[in-house]
């Protein structure tokens, strides 16, 4: 899966694929799907939602530029994969579900793997998770029709957020890093993401 859907399709950074290489992704969709847990796709996870296609994990987990000191925010933590992968990749990471079952299904996987540096809290992320702000990295795993306010504020000096943007049908993925004069903005591609619901989001 890596070498043919990640490195194979121009991410560039090693870190990226090493760390896809350590999680095992069957562990974090349903039982009946394993077989297909590697496929070229996202996967249902259960409550209307999915586990993201590998490849866009690739790519947005390289837009954030980790080194592996960060502290990062992500919100969207849905089968908890993607969150393994920052796990491996940054110090801490702070993870935010909307959906109740999913944060604690995702939670049993992290335990039953090891991964102590990742803590899940259940609640709207589009208002963030200012307990532990700033953040180096802040990465959004649904389609937002804007970028939640929050989440700037809560992004360190040269901070990344990584969020997908745009309309119901199809978004642009961003990323805004935050620089002395501002935010800067730059586009990497397009995108097709579940809704990010919220106050700051799609009305609920
Ligand atoms: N990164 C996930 C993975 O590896 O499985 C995939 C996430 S899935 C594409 C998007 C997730 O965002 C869903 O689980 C959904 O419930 C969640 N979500 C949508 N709006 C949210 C919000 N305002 N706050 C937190 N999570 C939200």
């Amino acid at each position: 899966m890596v070498q043919e859907q990640v490195t194979g399709r121009g991410i560039k950074d090693p870190r990226v694929p090493e760390a896809m290489r350590k999680v095992p992704r069957e562990f974090f969709v349903e039982s009946a799907l394993a077989s297909r847990a590697y496929d070229d796709g996202p996967l249902p996870i259960g409550d209307k939602q999915t586990i993201s296609q590998p490849y866009m994990v690739g790519l947005m987990t390289e837009s954030l530029e980790l080194k592996g000191d960060e502290k990062v925010l992500e919100v969207g933590t849905g089968s908890g994969y993607q969150t393994a992968v920052l796990g491996l990749l940054a110090a801490q990471v702070f993870s935010i579900e909307k959906i109740r079952p999913l944060s604690v299904r995702a939670r049993a996987v992290l335990d039953e793997l090891h991964y102590y540096n990742v803590a899940l809290h259940v609640g709207d992320g589009t208002i963030g998770w200012s307990d532990h702000a700033p953040y180096d990295a802040i990465i959004v795993t649904a389609g937002a029709p804007n970028i939640p306010r929050p989440l700037l504020d809560q992004l360190a000096p040269e901070g990344r957020l990584v969020i997908p943007l745009g309309d119901e049908e199809s978004q642009v993925l961003k990323r805004i890093r935050r620089t002395e004069s501002g935010f800067q903005e730059e586009s990497l591609g397009e995108c097709r993401f579940v809704k990010l619901w919220g106050k700051y989001g799609w009305a609920d």
